[in-house]
C-alpha cells in the first residue's frame, strides 16, 4: 500500500518541476516550493470513509502528506482539535453561526506543531542531521520539540522580545538557542549564515523548505471533515508568514480535485495586527506583494512578519476566493480576547484573539451579513502568553474576610 503519494515539487512563481526525494530549499529562482501528489492514486488508495476511522492526529491524511513511509513518522499526537461552537460569543458579535478551531491544544501549545511534525519527518526521512530556523518563538519550540523526538539537532534563533516561555521551550528540549536583538529578518539571516557553514543542517524558515505548509494544510482537511466533508462560508486566519492560510487554501483546492468537497471555496480573510500589516496594506493598495513597514509592533507576536516570501500567495488565496485582510490594534484584540473568554471559557492567543476582533468589524461594516457559517483559527493556547491579562485582586490576611 502507498503510505504517500508525494509526486514532486513545483515551484510556485513558474510551476516548473522539482525532485522531491532529495533536501530541498526555495526553487532556482528563489520561490517557495509546493508539494504535488498523484492525486488520482490518493482516490484509488482511500476514501472519506475509511480516514474517518483512522486514529485523531494528521496523520490520518498519510496520503496526502510527504513522508514516505510510516516508520518515518515522528508525532506527539498532534492534530484534529476541535471545532467548537460558540453560540454567545456569536450571538453578541451579530454572527451566530461561529465557530472556532482550536490549536490551543497541540503539543507545545501552537498550531505550530503541524508544520513541525511533518517538516521534521520529512527532513529526518531524507537524511537531515538538524534543523535551523529564524522564529518569532512558537515556531522555534515546536521544531526543537519534534526534533528532540526524532534525535535531530535543532539550531534555533529568536528575537529577545519574543515570548519567554518558547525560550524556555527550547532550552528544555536540548535545542541550540540564540536570542537576536532585532526582528526575525534579522535572525534568519543569521541562521542563513552558520548553515553555509555546517554540514547536514537545513534551513527550515517559513517557507524556505516545502513540508512545514504540508503540515499546517491539515487544519484545512480537518474543518471539512469535521464539517462532514464541506466547508464553512468563512474562514479566518491570523497571517505572519502566511503559511497558515497558504496551506489551507492549498488543502481545500486538493480536496476540491479529488472531488471530496464541491462548491464555492470558503472566503478567505487574512488578519494582522495594526501594528504589522503589511499584507492588508498590500490588499487594500491592489499589489501583489507586500513591502515592510517601518518600525513593526504588536502584542501578537507570531504575527510580526513584516515581509513573508510567500506574500503573494496569502494575497492570491485571500483574492481568489472572495475573501479579504482586514487589520486590527492590539487594544481591539485584547479586549475580544477577554470578551471571548468570559463568554465562551475560552482563553485564545493574541493572534487568534485578532480574528475575533476582526469578525466583529467586518459584521459592522457589512462584508459579513450575520448568516454565515464562520470558522475562526484559534492558532495557540492564552497560556502560552500570560502577560495579556493583568491581575488585579486582593490578597487577604489569614483572618481577613471574603465580602
Ligand atoms: C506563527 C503564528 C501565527 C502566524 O502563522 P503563519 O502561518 O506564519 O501566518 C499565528 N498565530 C500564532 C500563535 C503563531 O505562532
Amino acid at each position: 500500500m502507498t503510505f504517500s503519494s508525494l509526486s514532486h515539487l513545483e515551484c510556485s512563481r513558474d510551476g516548473s518541476r522539482h525532485d522531491a526525494d532529495v533536501v530541498q530549499g526555495t526553487s532556482p529562482i528563489g520561490a517557495p516550493l509546493l508539494a504535488r501528489y498523484d492525486l488520482a492514486q490518493v482516490a484509488d488508495t482511500v476514501t472519506r470513509e475509511q480516514i474517518g476511522h483512522r486514529p485523531p492526529t494528521l496523520w490520518r491524511y498519510h496520503e496526502l502528506l510527504p513522508v514516505r513511509s510510516e516508520r518515518n513518522v515522528v508525532s506527539l499526537g498532534e492534530g484534529m482539535t476541535p471545532l467548537v461552537d460558540l453560540p454567545r460569543h456569536g450571538a453578541r458579535l451579530g454572527v451566530p453561526r461561529l465557530a472556532m478551531k482550536d490549536e490551543g491544544l497541540v503539543p507545545t501549545g501552537a498550531f505550530k506543531a503541524r508544520g513541525a511534525a511533518v517538516g521534521v519527518s520529512r527532513a529526518a526521512e531524507l537524511g537531515v542531521r538538524g534543523i535551523a530556523m529564524p522564529t518569532n518563538g512558537n515556531a522555534g519550540a515546536a521544531w526543537a520539540a519534534y526534533a528532540a523526538r526524532a534525535g535531530l539537532d535543532a539550531l534555533i534563533a529568536m528575537p529577545v522580545d519574543a515570548p519567554e516561555i518558547t525560550r524556555r521551550e527550547c532550552v528544555v528540549t536540548g535545542a541550540e538557542l540564540y536570542l537576536v536583538d532585532g526582528l526575525i529578518g534579522d535572525a534568519g539571516a543569521l541562521v542563513r549564515q552558520a548553515v553555509a557553514a555546517r554540514t547536514g543542517y537545513q534551513d527550515t524558515s517559513t517557507l524556505r523548505e516545502p513540508y512545514r505548509i504540508e503540515g499546517k494544510k491539515t487544519m484545512g482537511y480537518e474543518i471539512a471533515e469535521q464539517l462532514g466533508w464541506r466547508c464553512p462560508d468563512v474562514i479566518l486566519y491570523p497571517t505572519g508568514g502566511g503559511v497558515g492560510i497558504i496551506a489551507i487554501h492549498k488543502a481545500l483546492l486538493e480536496l476540491r480535485e479529488l472531488g471530496w468537497i464541491t462548491g464555492d471555496l470558503p472566503r478567505l480573510v487574512a488578519v494582522q495586527a495594526a501594528g504589522c500589516a503589511p499584507i492588508v496594506d498590500a490588499f487594500d493598495a491592489g499589489l501583489a506583494e507586500s513591502t515592510a513597514p517601518a518600525a513593526p509592533h504588536t502584542v501578537a507576536f507570531g504575527i510580526t512578519v513584516p515581509k513573508a516570501l510567500g506574500d503573494f500567495l496569502v494575497l492570491d488565496a485571500v483574492r481568489s476566493t472572495g475573501g479579504t485582510a482586514i487589520a486590527v490594534t492590539d487594544e481591539e484584540l485584547l479586549a475580544a480576547q477577554h470578551q471571548l473568554a468570559r463568554d465562551e471559557g475560552a482563553w485564545v492567543c493574541p493572534e487568534g484573539a485578532a480574528c475575533f476582533a476582526a469578525v466583529g468589524q467586518l459584521r459592522e461594516s457589512g462584508w459579513l451579513d450575520g448568516t454565515e457559517e464562520v470558522v475562526v483559527l484559534n492558532t495557540g493556547s492564552g497560556l502560552l502568553y500570560p502577560d495579556t491579562v493583568p491581575v488585579d485582586v486582593p490578597t487577604l490576611a489569614k483572618d481577613g474576610v471574603i465580602p
